[in-house]
Order: structure tokens, then C-alpha cells, then sequence
């Protein structure tokens, strides 16, 4: 078993449950297998012979070589990896839809085991007839707490060194001094030996003392997407999905993603009730973020009772919005030089990031675990 793994169940211990994923793509009304490449079948004759035609002439077009220029962005990227049919139909619509950004500005230095690759020609044209095809199968079974959410996780790694961790330490300012750093929160200031940091760097540099213009000018120009989650308890049970990718469709909600957490573990909700959790990505401007909590409540819950989700609104017994700035690491074409400019001058100063936003990198829970993982093992060599 993988250290990561092996990490997560010896931390879990009993307190964990196994389920086999069961995702979906809500694509004009219908519950289309994920990824969509392997759901064709599932598609209106039409866009399923778009899909195939233009895969194939994709292919046609690589064998013959010259034709196809090797993309330099992301939306290039998605049409020389599954053609237009699957480009114009899914792929762009639902990627600028999440990543809140133009794709053609993206950059495409990521997709690499973030994105299913190019399928097989034979798997494109079972999934259009209808044979069974599987991508993306190394998430096909997580785990996850039975109790606790997934907060449990954390709170179990954390639980041997529980006394050496101080929360609620809001850090306003860090000194580098001869022999190590004061980090500070406006009232106390404690000495620390290093200072590695998980703080993004659009809130760690004002909290240092004179950085250089050009840093700042990097930082400032390095992007990320908020995001608000709609938290609901349904008074029934809901489907029997993990979670569903929602492309944009006009009479639909801006949610991008719908989990439902209560399917991942029975007792997250009480009995014969349900969890759902809506995800709508913004950036501080958007009409959306000057919606209130109640607005965006009611807006996702008008769609997913347009997608059977819900019966009514009435079958709402809780509902609850969070607000969350950093949320995603967006790669725009000019990330790698800016990030670069920003770790560099981080380095100089000794403070050594770490995570999501500590890094700025668009790292899930287990890649961040696993940069810790590296992170000790390159502290202390064996
Ligand atoms: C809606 C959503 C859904 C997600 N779903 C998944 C999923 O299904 N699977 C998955 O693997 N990952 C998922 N992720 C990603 C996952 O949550 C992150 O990868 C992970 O939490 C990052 O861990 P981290 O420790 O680097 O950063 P964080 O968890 O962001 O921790 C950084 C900490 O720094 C604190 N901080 C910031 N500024 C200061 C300051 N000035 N002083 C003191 N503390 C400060 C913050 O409060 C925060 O607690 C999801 C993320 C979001 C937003």
C-alpha cells in the first residue's frame, strides 16, 4: 500500500467507510457516465455522432501528422485531446464553468493525471454503442469517515502532536530575526526556529516587511477562484450518485458540482434523511458575489428541483451557505513565471510554504499530504 494511503488508514483506524464511486454528468436532462467520453451512448443520437465523427477525425488528422499543431493552451488542448464534438459539447462549456476563466487563457502544464488522457479509439466507439467502457478507474473506490466528515482525517493525523498545535492564531506579521522568525497576530508574538507556511501568499506578504515592488506585482497578478458551498439537508433520501458535474444549461443553477455527502457515509445524516452540498465557483466582482446567502440558497435549490433532486423546495429541513476566498488555484498562462518569481523570493526569505495555497498549486487533499510526506523525508534524510 502507497505511504499516503497507509497514512489515512492507520490515522482513520475503525472510523472509516469504503464506497465505489459512482459519479455522473447532468448533460441536457440526462445522468451521463463520467468521464463523458465513456458515457456517449447516453447522449442524443446527434451530439453522439458529433462526438465520434470529429474524435475520429481528430485521430485522422494526428496519423497524418502536420495537420494538428501540439496545443500551447488549454482549450487547444481539449481539441486535440478528444476532438470538437466532445470539446464544444462538454469539455469547454463545464471547464470554463468551474474554472471560472476562458480556457484559450489557461495554461496546460497540469491536465497531466488531473484530467482523464486521450481514450483508446475502440473505448470512443464501444462507449457510442453502448458496451460498457471504464475511464478514470484509479478513483473508482475512496474511503471516507464514518463520523465527523471529512475533518475526522485531519483531526486523526493531528491528534499525536495535539499539543504542539495553536489555533486560532490569526498571523499579521513575521520577522525574519539572526537565528530564526517572530510571527506575530498584533498581540503576541511567538519565536519560532522556521517558518514553513500554508497561509496563500496573497495574505503572507503583507504580513512582511518591505517586499519588493516586483513580488508584489507577482503575487497580485497570480489567480484563484472563490467558491460558495450550498450545504443542504433534504427531509428524504436523495439518489444513489457521490457526486455530479453540472455543464452550464440555461435553465439550470451556476452550481458547477453537487455531492451528497450522506452517501459516503450513513451517518452524516440523520436516518431517512439526506445531505447535499452545491458548489458555485465566483471571484469577488461577479454578480454572484454580491448575492446574499438566502438568494444563492434559493437559486440552487430551484435547480436541483428542475433536476429531480429535490421533490420541492419544501423537502429542504436545513440549509446553510459558506463563503470560502481561496479556493482554487487558477493556471493562467502567466502562473509558472509568477509563481516562480513568488517561491523564489520566499526562499530568500527562509519561510518555506507548503499546500494548496501555501504552494499555490492546485493540489487535492492527498497531494498535499503527500508534499508533507516528501517535505519530512527531505528534512530529515534517513
Ligand atoms: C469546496 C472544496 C471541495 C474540495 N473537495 C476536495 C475533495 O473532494 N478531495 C480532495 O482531496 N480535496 C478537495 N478539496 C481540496 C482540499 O480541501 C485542499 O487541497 C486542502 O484542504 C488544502 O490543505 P492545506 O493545508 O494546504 O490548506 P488549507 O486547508 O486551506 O489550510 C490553510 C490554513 O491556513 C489558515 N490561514 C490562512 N491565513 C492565515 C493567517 N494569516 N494566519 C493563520 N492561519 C491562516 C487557513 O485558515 C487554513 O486553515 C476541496 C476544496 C474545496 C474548496
Amino acid at each position: 500500500m502507497p505511504r499516503f494511503s497507509r497514512l489515512c488508514v492507520t490515522c482513520s483506524g475503525e472510523n472509516k467507510a469504503e464506497r465505489n464511486r459512482n459519479t455522473k454528468i447532468f448533460f441536457k436532462g440526462a445522468y451521463v457516465k463520467y468521464p463523458f467520453e465513456n458515457g456517449l451512448a447516453e447522449l442524443p443520437a446527434e451530439d453522439r455522432f458529433y462526438c465520434i465523427n470529429e474524435y475520429i477525425k481528430t485521430l485522422i488528422a494526428l496519423e497524418k501528422g502536420g495537420e494538428l499543431q501540439p496545443p500551447e493552451n488549454f482549450r487547444e488542448w481539449i481539441l486535440y485531446t478528444f476532438g470538437t464534438g466532445i470539446a464544444d459539447l462538454y469539455m469547454i462549456p463545464y471547464n470554463e464553468k468551474i474554472w471560472n476563466y476562458p480556457a484559450e487563457k489557461m495554461s496546460l502544464h497540469w491536465v497531466d493525471g488531473r484530467i482523464p488522457p486521450r481514450p483508446p479509439v475502440e473505448d470512443i466507439i464501444k462507449s457510442a454503442i453502448g458496451i460498457e467502457t471504464e475511464g478514470y478507474t484509479h478513483q473508482s473506490v475512496f474511503t471516507y469517515p464514518v463520523t465527523g466528515g471529512i475533518e475526522a482525517l485531519v483531526r486523526a493525523i493531528a491528534a499525536p502532536v495535539e499539543d504542539t498545535i495553536r489555533c486560532n492564531f490569526s498571523v499579521s506579521s513575521i520577522e525574519k530575526t539572526e537565528d530564526g522568525f517572530l510571527i506575530s497576530n498584533g498581540t503576541e508574538t511567538i519565536t519560532a526556529d522556521r517558518c514553513i507556511s500554508t497561509i496563500p501568499p496573497q495574505e503572507l506578504l503583507p504580513c512582511l516587511l518591505d517586499v519588493p515592488l516586483e513580488i508584489r506585482e507577482a503575487v497580485a497578478a497570480l489567480c484563484y477562484n472563490s467558491l460558495f458551498s450550498v450545504c443542504l439537508g433534504v427531509s428524504h433520501p436523495v439518489n444513489d450518485y457521490s457526486w455530479l458535474y453540472v455543464p452550464p444549461q440555461k435553465e439550470l443553477g451556476m452550481f458547477n458540482r453537487i455531492s451528497f455527502p450522506s452517501n459516503y457515509s450513513d451517518a452524516v445524516a440523520p436516518a431517512g434523511h439526506s445531505s447535499v452540498l452545491a458548489e458555485i465557483t465566483f471571484n469577488e466582482g461577479d454578480a454572484v458575489s454580491r448575492m446574499t446567502d438566502d438568494e444563492i440558497i434559493s437559486h440552487t435549490v430551484e435547480g436541483l428541483t428542475k433536476m429531480d433532486i429535490l421533490g420541492s423546495p419544501e423537502d429542504v429541513v436545513y440549509a446553510a451557505v459558506k463563503r470560502q476566498e481561496y479556493a482554487y488555484v487558477v493556471y493562467d498562462l502567466a502562473y509558472r513565471e509568477n509563481i516562480g518569481i513568488v517561491l523564489s523570493y520566499l526562499k530568500d526569505v527562509g519561510i518555506e510554504p507548503l499546500g494548496r495555497f501555501g504552494e499555490f498549486e492546485y493540489l487535492n487533499m492527498d497531494g498535499c499530504i503527500r508534499r508533507v510526506l516528501d517535505f519530512l523525508d527531505l528534512n530529515n534524510p534517513a
